[in-house]
C-alpha cells in the first residue's frame, strides 16, 4: 500500500499570477488526489523581486480559484534563520567555501556549461581566497559532496522511472547568494523535507535542477521525495508561453470576465496536463 502523497505548489512572487501557474498548481492538486495533501508555499527569498504586494496578489488570485493549500501557506522570507542553519551545518563539515569572485571574472574563466544552461564555475576561490571588502557567495564543493555521499544520486521520476544524477556536471553552485544569503536550491529543499513533500510537482523547466536537489538532500540526511515534471504551456514555436502568446495574467481574465472554472479549464491549461504524466485514477476534471 502506498501512503498518501504530500504535493506543493511552490510559486515566487515576481508577478502576476499566470496561467502557468494555473497548470502548476492544479498539477499539484491532482497529483495529491482525494486521499493526500496539497501546500502551497510562496518562495519570495528574492526580494529583489519579489514584492509583499505581488505576494498578496498571487494569494488572492488562487484563493479566487479556489485552490487552496491543505496546510498554512509557508512563506520562505519569514523563516530565513533555517536556512541559515543549514548553511552553518555544511560549512562545519567543510562542503562549502566563500567565492569572492564577480560575475566577469566567472565568465572570463569559465569553459562549461551546466545541464540548466547556466555557467559552470572554474573553481578559482576552492583551494582558499580572500578578497578584502568583498562581500563572497558561499558555494557546495561539489567534487567533496559527491565524495562524502560516494555516489551522485538519482531520482525517481513518476511515470519515467530511475532517472541517473548529473550533479558533478553543474559544478560548486551557490548555495548563499550575495544579495539574499541564501539560495533557491538551499531553501526548497529544506523546506520539501520540513513539510513533509513526498511528491515534488513542479514544471519541466526545473527538471536538471533535480541533480542538484537530490545531492542536497542526502548530504542533510532528509528524505528522498518522488518527482513528476509537467509538461509547460508552450507557444506554436515550441517556446515557453510568452505574454504576446495568450500567458497573461489571470487577473486579465478575470477582469475580462473569465469566471474561476473557465480558467481552470482554459484550452492551454488542458493541453499542458494532458501531456504530463498523471496516474491512473487521477482526472483533470475537479
Ligand atoms: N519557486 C520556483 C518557481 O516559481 C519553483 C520551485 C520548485 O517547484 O521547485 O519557479
Amino acid at each position: 500500500m502506498t501512503l498518501p502523497a504530500t504535493t506543493r505548489f511552490a510559486p515566487s512572487p515576481t508577478g502576476f499570477l499566470h496561467l502557468g501557474h494555473v497548470v502548476s498548481g492544479l498539477y499539484s492538486r491532482i497529483m495529491a488526489g482525494e486521499s493526500g495533501r496539497f501546500l502551497i508555499r510562496i518562495e519570495d527569498i528574492d526580494t529583489t523581486r519579489c514584492t509583499p504586494e505581488l505576494t498578496a496578489a498571487l494569494r488572492e488570485d488562487l484563493d479566487w480559484l479556489e485552490l487552496s493549500s491543505d496546510a498554512p501557506v509557508r512563506q520562505q522570507s519569514r523563516h530565513l534563520s533555517e536556512y541559515h542553519a543549514v548553511l552553518e551545518t555544511l560549512r562545519k563539515r567543510g562542503l562549502l567555501y566563500p567565492c569572492f569572485c564577480t560575475r566577469r571574472e566567472i565568465a572570463d574563466a569559465a569553459t562549461q556549461t551546466a545541464p540548466d544552461g547556466s555557467v559552470v564555475y572554474p573553481g578559482t576561490c576552492r583551494h582558499g581566497a580572500v578578497h578584502a571588502g568583498r562581500e563572497p557567495v558561499w558555494r557546495l564543493d561539489m567534487g567533496r559532496a559527491i565524495d562524502v555521499l560516494q555516489e551522485v544520486p538519482g531520482w525517481q521520476e513518476l511515470g519515467h522511472g530511475r532517472i541517473a544524477g548529473q550533479a558533478g556536471t553543474f559544478g560548486d553552485i551557490v548555495l548563499a547568494r550575495r544579495d539574499t544569503g541564501v539560495s533557491y536550491h538551499l531553501c526548497v529543499t529544506h523546506d520539501d523535507a520540513l513539510q513533509g513533500v513526498t511528491t515534488v510537482t513542479r514544471g519541466r523547466d526545473l527538471y536538471e535542477a533535480t541533480s542538484v536537489q537530490r545531492v542536497l538532500q542526502d548530504l542533510m540526511g532528509w528524505p528522498e521525495p518522488v518527482y513528476a515534471h509537467h509538461a509547460l504551456i508552450m507557444d506554436a514555436d515550441g517556446q515557453k508561453l510568452s505574454k504576446r502568446d495568450g500567458a497573461e495574467g489571470v487577473r486579465v481574465l478575470r477582469q475580462k470576465g473569465w469566471t474561476a472554472r473557465q480558467v481552470l479549464e482554459h484550452p492551454l491549461v488542458r493541453q499542458a496536463l494532458k501531456e504530463s504524466f498523471i496516474p491512473a485514477g487521477r482526472s483533470p476534471d475537479r
